[in-house]
């Protein structure tokens, strides 16, 4: 046989790259032509399954609700009429696992207590399912490389239902503050919180469940909105707590205050609260500001620019959330919120805590 010379065998790797190139996006192309939509599986069927996921993948147009994973029969009767989900399809906490063998689930959202994030998206992983997991990601940071590791091992794709990099206000503050559109960022202020008026047993108020409180929940936000408008990782950060009603945050913290380091040198506070209704973000800038308030919800977000209305049109987030990671896993692309960025917030979260108990400045 010739041996293949070195420029032959170049030109026989390109052209069989591209060859290879031309077959997977093929694939690509037939299965987006063929109108393939994704099967998501929601696994808890609490608040935000019922009142978000679910009504939103009735509008999602590359995936669909096609599994259910409830630890309530009553619960799974139910969805599984309205929704139109065949029995095979469902599963319970202790039988999930049996989904690895199901053709009709490619995608499995978790949507259950923080404290149970880690364990079903290594679950799910391992059954072969790409996984988008709810925020915040897990208990701690070091939860959350433990489930990159086991997603990584898998060679399952690993998203975090981090909803507002798919909506527009948010994507125009990131434009401004990454671009530095109006100048340097000089100065940034936060907040996220609401009053608490729910049940005094829920697992939100149990350590060990949630992992704690108002932070963990509605400070994560606040944590994000500071790092994707400035594009850069914070360094440092020092936090104090406050707690008006020790009796119902027994467990969790109820509003605490940070100010944080970043790169760019850039003022940023911010702040979480069970205690306050509060979803602002405020810029300021060298040559003017900007501002999205409210800034992290799902009702409706709204900004000024120097003081004029952006005037962008709200959508749905969830559903172009949901979209854009079943386009990623067809194309096997990595979700513009993989677990990385779950775990970013993550370490800014465990310095916070770290910070109350320590009082000091604490390295991220
Ligand atoms: P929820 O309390 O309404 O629902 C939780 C679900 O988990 C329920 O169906 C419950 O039956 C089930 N569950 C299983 N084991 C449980 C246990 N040991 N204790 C308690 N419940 C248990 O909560 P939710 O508001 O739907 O929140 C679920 C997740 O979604 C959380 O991670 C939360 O932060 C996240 N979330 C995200 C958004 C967002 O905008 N991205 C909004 C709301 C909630």
């Amino acid at each position: 046989m010739k041996p293949v010379n070195h420029l032959s065998r170049r030109s026989f790797i390109q052209k069989s790259s591209i060859a290879a190139g031309a077959l997977m996006l093929g694939n690509t192309i037939a299965a987006l032509a063929a109108g393939k939509k994704m099967g998501i599986a929601l696994v808890g069927l609490g608040g935000y399954s019922r009142g978000q996921l679910a009504p939103a993948l009735l509008q999602t147009k590359n995936c669909y609700l096609a599994g259910l994973v409830t630890g309530t029969p009553a619960k799974a009767e139910e969805w599984s009429k309205k929704y139109n989900i065949p029995q095979k399809n469902i599963y319970n906490y202790q039988n999930f696992d049996e989904i690895a063998k199901n053709p009709d689930i490619d995608i499995v959202y978790i949507v259950l207590p923080v404290s149970m994030h880690k364990e079903f998206t290594i679950r799910a992983a391992k059954a072969g399912k790409h996984v988008i997991c709810e925020k915040p990601m897990a208990l701690n940071a070091a939860e959350c490389r433990e489930m990159i590791a086991e997603c990584k091992k898998a060679k399952r794709l690993l998203s975090i239902g981090y909803r507002l990099h798919f909506e527009p206000h948010t994507q125009e503050v990131m434009r401004l503050g990454q671009k530095k559109i109006l100048g340097k960022v000089t100065k940034l202020d936060t907040g996220n919180g609401f009053t608490y008026g729910g049940d005094p047993n829920a697992w939100r108020l149990k350590k060990a469940l949630s992992g704690g409180g108002a932070l963990m929940d509605m400070g994560i936000y606040s944590i994000q909105g500071s790092r994707y408008t400035l594009g850069e990782e914070p360094i440092a950060v020092k936090a104090t707590q406050e707690k008006t009603k020790p009796e119902l945050f027994k467990e969790v913290d109820e509003t605490i205050f940070w100010e944080l380091k970043f790169p760019g040198g850039a003022k940023v506070t911010g702040k979480s609260s069970y205690n306050n209704n509060w979803g602002y973000l405020h810029v300021t800038t060298e040559k003017g500001n900007f501002e999205l308030d409210p800034a992290f919800g799902y009702g409706g977000l709204d900004g000024k620019v120097n003081g004029k209305p952006m005037d962008i049109p709200n959508i749905n987030q969830q559903a172009a959330q949901m979209d854009d990671f079943a386009t990623c896993v067809t194309l096997n692309k990595q979700s513009r919120v993989p677990g990385e960025e779950g775990l970013k917030d993550m370490k800014v979260v465990d310095a916070i805590y770290r910070s109350l108990d320590s009082g000091k400045w604490e390295n991220i």
